[in-house]
């Protein structure tokens, strides 16, 4: 059924916001708080997508597997990303009680883990940059990280701490944010996919089939949707896309209260609030028969098998569940953010890989943008024609 004319309702709203994760429903939180009338706009049910599906790390370093891939000279340059995160990180500090929701926020700070001498070197280089961007983090014995993390397997060598990175419950995040945006008198529209847009005396009008959704200034925070929605608005953004999966165990005792990660390959490695222990770090899904993604055993095996290396008192502990997410990424590794260029008053806000951690200072710089507000930092870095 196509109604491309219909408007939903007779507003002309201050901001329409498209993609309910968690950027999006930041993002309509502070400009709600601002005072703007906001529409949100979600393909799906709200916080459906990556926001809803990550394993929750709260991340603050470098990521080891991008530093020794890409460099030194790619580090540098992406200090201004890993700023972003530092900045982001301490407004998790207060977001639980600003929200209203305990958002099961913990921040013991992350480990990461060396079990070879040789994955030293690379580790001390990244923690000097690291500390170049005003991260605290440092170097770690093998006594060192056996005192903050007992059950470590003994073959550690030592390591790196993190002290600003942690842990949330990502199915409490967007909600959180979308529901503080409402009561602030922001309009949900489910299951209303942005499929067009055309500029009408300077108001901007989303197509849906739902009928037309019209505001002064357009959101975009997509997430894996946003090379389609860059299309309608005649930017190109290289944002690539990946399912990777996420597995979670029964409950146990306190056991890990760091964010863990392995030098030696793909893995990230916590207990959340509720007891469960939440293993992933990127390994791959896979398509069935029918194009679906769905859980790829081979890579389940190789994250088990990362993961008892690292801790090998987990191997009898029963693994409940393992699910997929599509990843999003750029070139870089680095942001995308600011306004589309030869569209005024439509912004992009989107942050490859570690978004979710990112969410909250995403929303609030989008929100800062459209009001004309001082963002507190240098855009340049991720500007969305520097590709
Ligand atoms: C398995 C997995 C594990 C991860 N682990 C972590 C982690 O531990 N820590 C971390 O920081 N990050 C992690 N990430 C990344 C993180 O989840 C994402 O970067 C982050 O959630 C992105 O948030 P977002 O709001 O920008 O996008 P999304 O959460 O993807 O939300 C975008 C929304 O926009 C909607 N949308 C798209 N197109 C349209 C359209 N045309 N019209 C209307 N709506 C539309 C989508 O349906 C979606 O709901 C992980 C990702 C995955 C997949």
């Amino acid at each position: 059924m196509h109604m491309t004319n219909r408007k939903i309702g007779d507003e002309v709203f201050d901001v329409a916001v498209v993609g309910g994760g968690a950027s999006g429903t930041a993002a309509a939180y502070h400009l709600t708080s601002a005072g703007l009338s906001v529409a949100l706009l979600e393909r799906h049910d709200m916080n459906t997508e990556a926001s809803g599906r990550n394993a929750g790390s709260l991340h603050g370093q470098i990521q080891h597997e991008p530093f020794l891939e890409e460099g030194d000279e790619w580090a540098r340059g992406w200090l201004p990303a890993l700023r972003f995160l530092a900045d982001s990180l301490d407004i998790w500090d207060g977001l639980s009680e600003e929200l209203g929701t305990d958002l099961q926020v913990g921040k013991k700070g992350g480990l990461l883990i060396a079990d070879d001498e040789s994955q030293l070197a690379a580790i001390e280089r990244k923690v000097a940059f690291e500390n170049r961007a005003g991260i605290d983090s440092r170097m770690l014995s093998a006594e060192d990280v056996k005192a903050l993390a007992p059950w470590i397997t003994d073959d550690v060598v030592g390591g790196e701490l993190c002290p600003i990175e942690g842990k949330a419950n990502p199915l409490l995040v967007a909600p959180a944010f979308a529901r503080k945006a409402v009561a602030q008198g922001a309009v949900l529209m489910s299951n209303t996919p942005v499929d067009g847009f055309r500029e009408e005396r300077g108001v901007h009008v989303l197509r849906t089939p739902r009928g037309e959704v019209h505001a002064r200034q357009v959101v975009l925070t997509g997430g894996d949707g946003m090379p389609a929605l860059g299309r309608h608005f005649g930017i190109d953004l290289p944002i690539s896309s990946g399912a990777v999966q996420v597995s979670v165990t029964e409950r146990v005792d306190p056991m890990v209260a760091h964010l863990v990660y392995y030098a030696g390959g793909k893995l990230t490695f916590k207990q959340a609030q509720s007891g469960t222990l939440l293993i992933g770090g990127g390994w791959p899904a896979r398509r069935n028969a029918a194009g679906e993604w769905v859980v790829n055993p081979e890579s389940l095996r190789a994250n088990l098998a990362m993961a008892t290396r690292i801790a090998p008192s987990i191997a009898d502990i029963a693994l409940l569940r393992t699910w997929v997410g599509i990843g999003n990424g750029t070139p870089d590794h680095s942001p995308i953010v600011g306004e589309v260029p030869g569209h005024p008053g439509v912004w992009l806000g989107f942050y490859p890989y570690m978004g979710f951690t990112a969410s909250p200072l995403m929303g609030r710089i989008l929100s800062d943008l459209v009001r004309g507000q001082d963002v507190g930092r240098d855009l340049a870095p991720f500007a969305p024609d520097r590709f």
